[in-house]
């Protein structure tokens, strides 16, 4: 079984779809589970009205991507077991193993006003993980520290106290699966970026699209080929279009004389990708009672499936009725 989120921490984007979200929707198996990490989206400075409405927007593009119903939930709806849970495992883990964290370190060491929370953001992830039982946990690079992490506090918790939780194992997506920043190569598109010239996001209007598009950054050359060390930006190009058409960068090369070219296809097959997820999304944000409806059905199948786990723990670390 597997398990894998989005935080929204902003709208979600071509390269959550292309490299996370397509994927769940096409591969997925009928246990997995996906869910909108909201709790995650509070470690650092945030605006209440505005996360809620990007969690609203997070889950109604899992669905509309075509992930099962079913297959959804929100994080925050579970928050009482994962709180308990979480605590549990804050008690399996020591200091030093949260402190090491690269991406604690790389977001808060040093800063003045450093949440708690982003020291122990990485033992709630660890929670999400083993309240569900989930054996693969598909993520970014980023992201693998923290399930090496979820993976020996299970361990440790298992060994200590008796077995209750799988031990789970990080799924790396392909290599080459990363969509990069268009107005900025070197830097992966993400929601967090400080600006949104260079990402396209799930409900970006067609013509905006095509702006942003136009507007990549390539280089000075005037040849088409595939060369992501030299030509990062032309090879950023060719690999989205290649994600949304199918075939190899390289070969999608040849078909082009020019830059312009390249980015004229790029613009219409993104469109193109994106349209049914955009329609879909927008129907779904419409339909509050709807909205509602998955919500709540999710929550109470994820929070029946962790409901005996989280006892157990409880009840074998001492604690709990
Ligand atoms: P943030 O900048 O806030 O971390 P993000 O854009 O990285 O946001 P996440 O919620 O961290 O999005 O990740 C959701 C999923 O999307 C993960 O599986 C992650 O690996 C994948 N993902 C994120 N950015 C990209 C990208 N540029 N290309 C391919 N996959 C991506
Ligand atoms: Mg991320």
């Amino acid at each position: 079984m597997r398990l894998s989120g989005i935080t929204p921490s902003g709208h979600p984007h071509l390269g959550n779809h292309l490299g996370a979200i397509r994927r769940w929707a096409s591969d997925g198996g009928p246990d997995d589970l996906y869910f909108v990490s909201d709790l995650h989206a509070m470690t650092t400075s945030h605006d209440p009205a505005r996360l809620r409405a990007r969690t609203s927007e997070a889950l109604a593009v899992l669905v509309a991507s075509g992930i099962p119903a079913e297959r959804v939930f929100v994080q925050s709806d579970l928050a009482r077991q994962l709180g308990a849970l979480t605590w549990v495992l804050e008690c399996t883990c020591s200091f030093g193993e949260a402190a090491r964290m690269i991406q604690f370190k790389e977001k808060g060491s040093g800063r003045a006003g450093v949440r708690l929370s982003l020291l122990t953001y990485p033992v709630l992830m660890a929670a999400d993980i083993l309240l569900q039982g989930a054996a693969e946990v598909p993520v970014g690079e980023d992201q693998n520290q923290h399930v090496e992490l979820a993976r020996a506090l299970a361990r440790r918790f298992n060994g200590s106290y008796g077995e209750v939780f799988a031990v789970p194992r990080a799924v790396l997506p392909p290599t080459g699966a990363r969509v990069r920043d268009l107005a900025d190569p070197a830097r992966k598109m993400s929601k967090s970026a400080r600006d949104a010239a260079g990402v396209v996001f799930v409900l970006d209007e067609p013509d905006l699209i095509r702006r942003k598009v136009r507007r990549a950054v390539t280089d000075a050359s005037t040849d088409v080929v595939y060369a992501p060390g030299e030509r990062p930006g032309v090879a950023n190009l060719l690999e989205i279009l290649a994600g949304c058409r199918g075939g190899r960068p390289a070969d999608l090369a040849a078909e082009f004389a020019s830059y312009g070219a390249v980015k004229e296809a790029v613009a219409e097959a993104v469109i193109e990708t994106l349209r049914p997820v955009r329609e879909r999304t927008v129907a779904l944000l419409a339909d509050a009672g709807e909205l509602a409806r998955v919500r709540r059905d999710g929550a109470a199948r994820a929070a029946e499936r962790g409901e005996q786990r989280l006892s157990s723990a409880l009840r074998l670390i001492g604690a709990g009725g």
